[in-house]
C-alpha cells in the first residue's frame, strides 16, 4: 500500500471546494444514465447521496436492511443540526464553525475537509427547508437555534427533539420522488454482505435477501457505504439495536484502509442502565444542556431524594471546573467529569452511577410551557422509560456509547483506498477528529450525501464511460458469493450452546470496561486477550436455530457480531498505539495534573490508517500526517 494521497486540492483554505468543483471532470448528461451506482444505506447520508445521484441522471440502486428506507439510524438523531448561518447576529461564521470543529475534534481532523463541511452546512439548511423539514421558528417566523456544547454562539438548527427524524422525512420524500423516476431502484431488507472487486475497482456486492434468506449479486461501476457507525461494539449504546460495521469491515478486508477506530464518542447524557437485562440504552439529547443544570450532592453517598438537597449542599461540578462553557462543555470532557465524581463516591441513585440534569432554576425562570415547547417530546420519553416526571424532579443520566468517530479512511473526494469505493456519513472517518461536537453529524452527512459525493464521484465515474454494464456472472461475483455462503454455512453449523446476543454482551463489557472512557497500557493488553478467547469461544459455541435460507434473525446478528470481534481487536490496537490522550481517547497515563486530556502533537499529530494484511496477521499502520495552515495547535481549554 503506497503513501496515502489525501487529495487536498490546492489554494486558500476557502478557495478549495469552489475550485475543486470548478476543476472537477465531469460526466455529461447522455453518459450518466448508463452508470450504475450502488448505495448501501438510506440514513442522512445514504437518502441524500441517492436522491442527488438520482437527480443528476446516474442509475442508481440502493440498499438497506431496514423494511423502509426511512426506519435509517437517522431518525433517532434527537438535538439538532449545526449550521453557520449566523440568524443570531451572535459572531458565527463559517471559519468559527470550522474552527470549532477542528478544536472540538482536538486536532486530529484534516482541515480542508472540516473546512467544507462548515461550508456546505449552510446549503444543507436551506436544503431541508426547501423540502418541508419543520424547523423550529422563533416570534418573528425566522429559523430558531439553540446552543450545542464546545461552542459559544448559537447555530443549532432543530425540530424539537426529533430533529433527526424530520429531516429523515425530508430525504425520505426526495429518495421517493427517484424512485418514481426510474433513477433510483430500491432494495429494502436486503444486507450486504461482501464488496466485489474487479480489476482491483469496487463494482458490486453480495447482499441477502433477510425475508427468503436469497443470496443476490448486483453490479455497478462504483458503490458508495452510507451504512452508519460502529457505536452498538458496546452492546449497550445510544444507537439503533441493529446498527452495525459489518459493511464497512467487508469494505476493510477487502482493501479499504480503516482509520482511527479507537475515536469513539462516549455521550455524556443518556438513560442509566436500568437492568441487566437490558439490550439498548435511551439518549437525552445533548440540547437539553442548554437549560438542564448538571449536578451531585457535595456529601459522599447522599442519598436524599434530590429535591431534598438544599442549593448550598449540590456540586455543580461543570459550572466550579469549567466557568466558561459550563453545562455547555464537549462530551468527552463532560463524560469524564461525569465518571470521575460517580467513580469518587459522589454519584445518585441505586447504583451511584448517575448525575442529576436539572431544569428546576429553568421551569422557575421561562415556566414549564417553554421548556415543554423546546424539548416536551424527551421529557416525555424519560418519564415513559423510568416513571419519573422531569419537569418535579431532576433527570438522572450517566454516560453511554455513542458515536463512532473512527471508519473508513477517505480522501478529500469522500473515496476510500479502493478506487470506486465511497464511503459517506458516520460510515468514513470524517470530519470530528478525536470528538465530534453535537448536533454536526446529521450536518456532515447530509453534506456529504447531497452536496460533497454527487460532485466528486464524476472524477472517478468520467473515466468509465467506457465500462458496459458490469454483468454479475464475472468469476469475481462467483466467487466472492461462494466465500459469502460459505461463511453463512460455518456459522449455522456450529450448533453450538450459546446466543449470538450473549457473545455480543460479553464482548461489549469488554469493551467499556477496558477501552471506553478511559483506556490505560495494562486494561487494552488484557483486553486483547480477552477478546481472543471470547472470539474463540464464539466460533465454538455459537447457536443458531433454523437455516440461512430463511427468515432469520439469529443468523443476522451472528455475522455482525463475527464482525465486531474483529473490529474489536483492531479498536483495541489503535488504543494501545495512540500513547497520548485526544478528545475522546483518553489514556491514563496521559493526563495533566488536573484531569484533562494530555496530547502529543509531536509523535501522533496524524491520522492512523490501518491496512488488513490477512487472516491472523497484524494489521499494518499507515499515517496521515495533519498539518495545520490555518489554525495553531493549542492546547484545548473550556475553562
Ligand atoms: C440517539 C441518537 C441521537 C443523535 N442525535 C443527533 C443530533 O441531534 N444531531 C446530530 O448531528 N447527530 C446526532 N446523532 C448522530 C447521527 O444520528 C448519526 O451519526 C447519523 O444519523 C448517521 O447517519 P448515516 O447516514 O451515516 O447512517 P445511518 O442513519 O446510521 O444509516 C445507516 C444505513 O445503512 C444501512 N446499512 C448498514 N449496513 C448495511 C448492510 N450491511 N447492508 C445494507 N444496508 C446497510 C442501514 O440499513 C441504514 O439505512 C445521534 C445519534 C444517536 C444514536
Amino acid at each position: 500500500m503506497g503513501k496515502l494521497n489525501s487529495k487536498i486540492p490546492d489554494g486558500p483554505l476557502a478557495q478549495k471546494w469552489t475550485n475543486y468543483k470548478a476543476s472537477v471532470k465531469l460526466v455529461n448528461p447522455a453518459n450518466k444514465k448508463k452508470l450504475e451506482i450502488i448505495v448501501i444505506g438510506t440514513g442522512l447520508s445514504g437518502a441524500g447521496a441517492s436522491s442527488a445521484l438520482g437527480e443528476l441522471g446516474y442509475s442508481v440502486k440502493t440498499f438497506c436492511y431496514q423494511d423502509s428506507p426511512r426506519r435509517a439510524h437517522s431518525v433517532a438523531a434527537q438535538g439538532g443540526i449545526n449550521a453557520a448561518k449566523n440568524y443570531q447576529s451572535d459572531g458565527d461564521s463559517i471559519y468559527r464553525l470550522f474552527y470549532d470543529m477542528i478544536k472540538g475534534g482536538d486536532f486530529r481532523a484534516r482541515e480542508a475537509n472540516v473546512y467544507r463541511a462548515a461550508e456546505v452546512s449552510n446549503e444543507v439548511i436551506d436544503h431541508y427547508t426547501a423540502l418541508g423539514v419543520p424547523f423550529a421558528r422563533d416570534y418573528g417566523g425566522t429559523l430558531d437555534t439553540r446552543s450545542f456544547g464546545g461552542v459559544q454562539v448559537s447555530r443549532t438548527f432543530y425540530s424539537k427533539g426529533q430533529t433527526g427524524q424530520q429531516c429523515l422525512l425530508g430525504a425520505y420524500s426526495s429518495l421517493n420522488r427517484q424512485i418514481k423516476k426510474g433513477n433510483v431502484t430500491m432494495y429494502p431488507r436486503r444486507e450486504m454482505l461482501d464488496l466485489v472487486l474487479i480489476d482491483g475497482k469496487a463494482r458490486g456486492i453480495i447482499a441477502r435477501n433477510l425475508i427468503t434468506g436469497e443470496i443476490e449479486r448486483h453490479a455497478a461501476h462504483a458503490v458508495v457505504l452510507a451504512s452508519g457507525g460502529y457505536g452498538t461494539i458496546y452492546y449497550l449504546s445510544t444507537l439503533a439495536v441493529n446498527s452495525n460495521a459489518s459493511a464497512a469491515w467487508k469494505a476493510h478486508k477487502k482493501g479499504a484502509l480503516f482509520a482511527n477506530p479507537s475515536f469513539v464518542q462516549i455521550h455524556p447524557t443518556s438513560i442509566p442502565q436500568l437492568n441487566e437485562f437490558q439490550s439498548k440504552l435511551t439518549l437525552m439529547s445533548e440540547s437539553l444542556r442548554n437549560d438542564g443544570r448538571i449536578w451531585v450532592p457535595k456529601t459522599k453517598g447522599d442519598k436524599r431524594p434530590a429535591n431534598e438537597i438544599p442549593e448550598e449542599e449540590r456540586d455543580y461540578y461543570l459550572e466550579r471546573r469549567y466557568p466558561t462553557f459550563g453545562n455547555l462543555v464537549p462530551r468527552d470532557v463532560a463524560s469524564r467529569a461525569a465518571k470521575e465524581r460517580c467513580d469518587a463516591g459522589y454519584g445518585v441513585g441505586e447504583t451511584g452511577l448517575a448525575v442529576n440534569l436539572d431544569f428546576r432554576d429553568s421551569i422557575k425562570k421561562q415556566g414549564k410551557k417553554a421548556i415543554e415547547n423546546k424539548y416536551g417530546n424527551l421529557f416525555d420519553m424519560y418519564r415513559d422509560i423510568t416513571g419519573i416526571d422531569p419537569y418535579e424532579e431532576p433527570m438522572r443520566i450517566y454516560p453511554a456509547g455513542h458515536y463512532t468517530m473512527g471508519g473508513l479512511w477517505v480522501d478529500y473526494e469522500l473515496m476510500t483506498t479502493i478506487p470506486g469505493l465511497y464511503a459517506v456519513g458516520e460510515a468514513n472517518f470524517s470530519d470530528h477528529g478525536a470528538n465530534r461536537l453535537g448536533a454536526s453529524s446529521l450536518m456532515q452527512a447530509s453534506g456529504d450525501g447531497y452536496f460533497i459525493l454527487p460532485n466528486t464521484i464524476s472524477n472517478f465515474l468520467s473515466g468509465e464511460i467506457s465500462i458496459p454494464k458490469i454483468s454479475t456472472d464475472k468469476p469475481e461475483f462467483v466467487e466472492a458469493e461462494k466465500a459469502a455462503v460459505d461463511r453463512l454455512n460455518k456459522l449455522v453449523s456450529i450448533k453450538g450452546k450459546q446466543s449470538a446476543g450473549s457473545f455480543h454482551k460479553r464482548l461489549g463489557k469488554i469493551m467499556w470496561d477496558y477501552c471506553g472512557m478511559i483506556r490505560n497500557e495494562e486494561g487494552l493488553k488484557k483486553a486483547l486477550v480477552l477478546i481472543n478467547e471470547l472470539k474463540e469461544e464464539f466460533w465454538r459455541d455459537l447457536n443458531i436455530p433454523g437455516t440461512r435460507d430463511e427468515l432469520n434473525m439469529e443468523l443476522e446478528k451472528a455475522g455482525r457480531v463475527a464482525d465486531y470481534f474483529e473490529l474489536a481487536q483492531l479498536l483495541v490496537t489503535d488504543a494501545l498505539n495512540r500513547k497520548e490522550s485526544c478528545g475522546a481517547h483518553f489514556r491514563e497515563e496521559f493526563q495533566t495534573p488536573d484531569g484533562e486530556a494530555l496530547r502529543n502533537d509531536e509523535e501522533f499529530a496524524y491520522v492512523a490508517a490501518w491496512e488488513y494484511a490477512g487472516e491472523g496477521k497484524p494489521h499494518i499502520l499507515h499515517k496521515e500526517e495533519l498539518k495545520f495552515t490555518e489554525v495553531e495547535m493549542k492546547v484545548r481549554s473550556y475553562k
